[in-house]
């Protein structure tokens, strides 16, 4: 027997034969499995393919007693066999039998065979089977001989993905590729969504796995791994790497990883063992997936990833000019599935056929979970590794009410949802019915419903929903989606469009939020330590005034002849917004001789996100027109917790006592001061937290349109001077028995208030 593999790129050769001729499954199989044994001098050759119940299955042998095959199994975890798939790596064995793990399976006849080494069978870095090869000798096989089989492998992961082994499978016996598979996450935004998986980092799928000639292939990956490299450089250099959207020390883990020697060595072996360059990139980004996904170190995982994104840049760059590789297109309903994206990233795509969003990481409150709420979207996060398991137009339900995922749905549960979405819209009917009863309490309280939006095409949803107005309009939306600074005469167009849609109702511009997570791609910013704290908002707009005043001027000639409200984003200090107010005043002197008519009326907030002001509200009440409580951002400062930071999402509950006591004493003071008041912060759109909001005196709340029925239909069953009694005293008690949480639902469920 030789130790040396007969070159592993002769046995591709021949396996892309096999692959191509006209075989029955079995038979194809039959026939890999005894190349693979008389290529490598392997007296059994054998290969087990998962299934969804999480058996192992011998689907096919060579060397092993015939009748063992579609009869013996493992399940995961047991056995030699079920070890290599819990841990996605090879195992190497001169004696077999001697390993803890080994279990006896009487009907092979493996018993004469020391020699052992299995290798996953890996996809995307999932494991979808284990091949493995035996030897009487008691010998180790050597490294060359462990990458033959590995790279071997490949082939058959790409047969078991084609689907081909399928009808192999005793009746009711589903592979383990195309199980259903349910994950619970968090609820980011409300709502149910069926649809087709878009991948927003697209995987390439290589369909073409064996090289005519390693040497150009070699050529084609480091001609690629040069062009990726210099990307990456370049990036680095130009000084703008929050304009790529990266942060520092990523790009400087990719630039690293990009140089790594032993990355290139692995990819260049598996060309010379007879891969094409794209088929090596996937080879050695399934090992490192493989990896990945039982990686519990946080940080090491992520230097993992960032090799998977630095693996599909390559990939990207190889199909450019490749052959056999595809990128597929997702007909129908699209739900999009990242690791995480940027507000502007979800609105690249078409919104019509977006259905839902899911996201491995990101919080309920950044920026692109805001956007898709005002889209209606519904989204579920904090899913880790979900996207491994996806492939591009899988179909998927994002349960947005239960925060749960449900990727390729039996037909039964798909058939279930479907029912519910039925559901959800006659409810959705329920409340447009109500879309023109007061937002009255029982006990006759009106209450204002605003809504919150950014772009033009939210407008629509003020006519749908009925809002009372626009308790914000985010103007740096707009900035955001495009791929230049919107020029004056269109931000006065858009300004104006936006007051024309809304017709008699309020409009409340607020003026631009840029910095912190809200990056515009096309203004250098400045790298900072914190930019959730940093020169972000208003202070931005002050040390910079131009971009302040020519928006200012657009509003100010937008609202010509009508009413301009508009305020002013994380306020710190009361003197800020009066710079704002004597901004605003030059620019109406200067308009005004300039011939240009001006708003009729104008009043001129400040949003109270910074908990400094909490000790200035006698001079703040008394410097404006009105407040509007910017709750998101007010209790990522006040608990000390970034809004965006995944790992802190669900620690503390808006709906606790400092914040509650805080909320009070705003209100309490506004009222003192006649102040106008609204709070425009996520928890106005969630009806149990807009029924403390009522209960702690808020008259105004504005929210994402969507929201604006459930919150009506629970204010008009809420009696608020009888929940006042109940949860007043308990935001003040000092016991720790219930929360605040528990007080709200059990008052809701006693009082019948749906929430
Ligand atoms: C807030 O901070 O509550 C707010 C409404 O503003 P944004 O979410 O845009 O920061
Ligand atoms: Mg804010």
């Amino acid at each position: 027997m030789s130790s040396q593999p007969k070159g592993p790129s002769v046995l591709l050769r021949r396996l892309r034969e096999v692959m191509a001729e006209p075989l029955e499954a079995q038979k194809r199989l039959d026939t890999i499995v005894t190349d693979i044994a008389g290529n490598m001098a392997a007296e059994v050759c054998s290969v087990y393919v998962l299934r969804a119940d999480s058996i192992l299955e011998l689907y096919a042998s060579q060397g092993l007693k015939p009748g063992a095959v579609h009869v013996s199994s493992l399940r995961i975890g047991q056995g030699l066999v079920g070890t290599i798939a819990v841990s996605a790596r090879a195992l190497n064995l001169n004696n077999a039998q001697k390993h803890p793990a080994f279990e006896y399976l009487p009907e092979t006849g493996e018993e004469i065979y020391n020699a052992f080494l299995g290798v996953p069978i890996l996809r995307a870095g999932r494991v979808l089977g284990v091949l493995v090869v035996q030897n009487k000798a008691n010998r180790i096989y050597m490294d060359a001989e462990v990458e033959a089989l590995e790279t071997t492998a490949m082939v058959l992961g790409e047969l078991i993905a084609t689907g081909e082994l399928e009808q192999l499978s005793s009746k009711g016996i589903t592979l383990d590729l195309s199980r259903p598979l349910n994950m619970e996450g968090i609820s980011l935004s409300d709502g149910i969504g069926l649809g087709y998986a878009v991948l927003h980092e697209p995987r390439v799928i290589v369909t073409n796995l064996f090289n005519d000639k390693a040497e150009d292939e070699i050529d084609r990956l480091r001609q690629a791994l040069v062009k990726v490299q210099v990307s990456i450089d370049v990036m680095f250099q130009s000084g703008n790497v929050a304009a790529e959207g990266e942060h520092r020390d990523v790009l400087e883990a990719y630039r690293m990883f990009a140089h790594d020697r032993g990355w290139n060595r692995r990819m260049e072996e598996a060309i010379i063992n007879g891969l094409t360059a794209e088929a090596a990139v996937e080879k050695v980004q399934n090992d490192n997936r493989a990896r990945m996904m039982r990686q519990s170190d946080a940080y090491l995982r992520e230097r993992l990833h960032d090799f998977d994104d630095l693996a599909n840049r390559l990939l990207r760059e190889l199909v450019g000019k490749a052959h056999g590789s595809s990128i597929s297109i997702v007909e129908g309903d699209h739900i999009i599935v990242a690791r995480n994206m940027g507000a502007a990233e979800l609105l690249d795509y078409n919104t019509k056929q977006l259905r839902g969003l899911v996201l491995e990481e990101a919080a309920p409150n950044s920026h692109v979970v805001i956007v898709a709420r005002a889209l209606g979207v519904p989204v579920v996060g904090q899913l880790a590794e979900f996207v491994s398991n996806v492939e591009h137009g899988n179909p998927i339900i994002v349960d947005g009410d239960e925060g749960s995922v449900m990727l390729r749905p039996p037909l039964d549960m798909e058939n279930a949802y479907v029912e519910k979405l039925k559901f959800r819209r006659g409810r959705q009917k329920q409340f447009e019915a109500q879309r023109n009863k007061p937002a009255r309490t029982k006990d006759d309280v009106d209450i204002t419903l605003l809504m919150n939006a950014g772009l033009i095409m939210d407008l629509k949803q003020l006519e749908a929903s009925n809002a009372e107005g626009v308790g914000l309009f985010r103007t740096e939306l707009q900035f955001m989606i495009s791929s230049t600074l919107p020029r004056p005469g269109e931000q006065e167009e858009l300004y104006r469009h936006v007051l024309d849609e809304a017709g008699e109702k309020p409009v409340t511009f607020r003026t631009l939020d840029i910095g912190g997570d809200k990056v515009l791609p096309y203004l250098k910013t400045l790298q900072e330590e914190n930019p959730a704290m940093g020169w972000r908002a208003i202070r931005l707009s002050l040390d910079r005034p131009a971009l302040l005043r020519s928006q200012i001027r657009a509003l100010l000639k937008a609202s010509a002849g009508r009413n301009l409200r508009l305020m002013v984003p994380l306020v710190t200090e009361v003197w800020e917004i009066n710079q704002v107010r004597d901004l605003i005043k030059k620019e109406v002197e200067l308009q005004t001789r300039f011939g240009n008519e001006m708003p009729r009326s104008f009043e001129l907030g400040a949003m109270l996100e910074v908990p400094s002001l909490l000790w200035q509200l006698d001079e703040l009440m008394q410097a404006v027109d009105f407040v509007s409580v910017g709750s998101n951002d007010l209790f990522q400062f006040c608990m000390a917790a970034d809004r965006g930071n995944v790992n802190l999402a669900n620690r503390y509950n808006a709906m606790n006592k400092p914040f509650l006591r805080i909320l009070k004493t705003i209100v309490d003071k506004a009222q003192e001061y006649q102040t106008p008041l609204t709070l425009c912060g996520e928890i106005a759109g969630r009806p149990i937290s807009a029924m403390a909001l009522l209960g702690l005196g808020y008259k105004s709340i504005s929210m994402s349109p969507i929201a604006i029925g459930p919150v009506k239909a629970m204010l008009r069953s809420l009696d608020v001077s009888n929940l006042r009694e109940v949860l007043l005293p308990a935001i003040e008690s000092t016991s720790e028995q219930t929360t605040i949480m528990e007080v709200l639902t059990d008052y809701a469920d006693k009082h019948g208030i749906p929430y």
